[in-house]
């Protein structure tokens, strides 16, 4: 057990930090004190980029001073503006430019690419998705399954951890997918389930998926931002994220869309038009018969939503000055194990405090999620009254997200102090 890093020394980590002037770059809400807080939900909603606000006046300054025009004539023109996105969020993700967009919200677009991935017939009906996912999702798949007539108890299959464990093993969801065989229709997981702060071995689900005949999807609300993705790589069929949790992109902010290369070309794919989907060069001609661009942006319903998206090419410009996910992701290892460290020097019983998220850094993101048995709540208004801000769920959950942009190891020193005065 390693002995807790004190304040001094986790201000050398700080200094030693190259992506540490980053937060210098963000809005720090302050604690009771007045002082910067120690922000931890950044997997709930990002703190708020300083670029933002020129972001967004340079939209409105482009439709006071043109109107309609702005559409072709702005300082970047709106009637493209969602293409200027894809690049960024290509290299975000790990994928092709034609393999991504950025519309909608997130639940709705799960429900796009589930008309299109998920097609049951009388014997290849099943979901299989995680237990306790977010409840949204759990709720996209029910009303999903009910579209098609079917009853969401007899359709969704819920992966559920061994007993007297907190999370899934890859080699259990594997089994699984094996035993649904040809009854799987599409797997719809979680890229990190939002509870237990799960990673799931996303190349390896889709394999298996992919061997008995069936869709592989993930919901990575809490893997976009936060993990190195690679899911052209990883062969992974379609999956879409929000931009408000680890893209700091605001509340009810856009979302992204993956659709792998394969489907590029595939306008008999069943899906949900709209006029924004439709071949370009004809758009306006305003005439019968949907012809889906190529890729995912053949997805798309709507007109681009320009300040959501505006919010967040500023937010995608700060993760490509970074560096990109492979950098980002180095420190928010650090970040996470110096917490984990912290909470490990305190040789609380597990009785009394567990960590429910793995420990191996390959099976995690930055979050961790510490089921705490006794005076959980206590705790958790304990930590807010220092500045602590981070999460509780009910029962008794207390998640932790330090993110590599804007949290200081000091920030994580905090928490350790907090701790040891608590348990005292
Ligand atoms: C945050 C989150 C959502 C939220 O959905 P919205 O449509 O953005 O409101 C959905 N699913 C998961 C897994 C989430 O973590």
């Amino acid at each position: 057990m390693t002995a807790p890093l004190t304040l001094a020394s986790a201000a050398e980590l700080d200094a030693a930090d190259p992506l540490a002037p980053f937060r210098e770059e963000f809005h720090i809400p302050p604690g009771p004190d007045w002082k910067p807080s120690a922000y931890f939900c950044g997997n709930s909603l990002g703190l708020l980029p300083k670029a933002v606000q020129g972001a967004l006046e340079q939209v409105l300054a482009d439709w006071a001073r043109l109107g309609v025009e702005a559409h072709f004539d702005g300082s970047s023109p709106w009637m493209h503006y969602h293409e200027t996105l894809a690049d960024a969020t290509a290299r975000l993700v790990g994928a092709k430019p034609i393999e991504v967009v950025v519309m909608n919200n997130l639940t709705v677009n799960l429900h796009l690419l589930m008309v299109s991935f998920y097609r049951p017939t009388a014997t290849r009906y099943k979901i299989l998705m995680e237990g306790g996912a977010f409840p949204s999702d759990q709720y996209a798949m029910e009303s999903q399954a009910r579209l098609h007539g079917l009853a969401p108890d007899d359709a969704i299959v819920e992966l559920v951890p061994r007993p007297g464990e907190h999370t899934l093993r890859t080699e259990d969801i594997e089994a699984k997918i094996q035993e649904l065989g040809d009854s799987l229709a599409t797997v719809l997981i979680g890229g990190v389930n939002y509870y237990t702060g799960q990673a799931f071995d996303m190349a390896a689900i889709t394999k298996a998926g992919h061997a008995v005949g069936a869709y592989v999807g993930f919901d990575l609300a809490h893997a976009a931002g936060n993990l190195h993705l690679q899911l052209h790589d990883w062969d992974v069929d379609f999956a879409c994220w929000c931009t408000y949790k680890y893209l700091n992109s605001g509340p009810g902010g856009t979302s992204g869309v993956f659709v792998h290369e394969r489907f590029a070309n595939r306008p008999d794919l069943v899906r949900l038009a709209g006029w924004w989907g439709h071949d370009p060069s004809v758009r306006f001609q305003m005439k019968k018969g949907f012809r889906p661009m190529p890729g995912a942006a053949g997805w798309q319903l709507s007109n681009a939503q320009i300040f959501p998206m505006a919010i967040h090419r500023a937010s995608l410009e700060t993760v490509d000055r970074a560096g990109g996910m492979a950098v980002l992701r180095r420190k928010s290892e650090q970040l996470t194990a110096y917490l984990e460290s912290q909470i490990w020097a305190l040789e609380l019983p597990a009785s009394q405090l567990e960590i429910i998220t793995p420990t191996d850094p390959a099976q995690r993101g930055c979050q961790l999620s510490i089921l705490v048995h006794q005076r959980g709540r206590e705790l958790f208004d304990f930590l807010a009254a220092q500045g602590i801000i981070a999460d509780w769920r009910e029962p008794n959950v207390i998640r932790l997200a330090p993110v590599p942009l804007y949290n200081s190891f000091e920030d994580v020193a905090r928490v350790g102090e907090a701790l040891r005065q608590f348990f005292r």
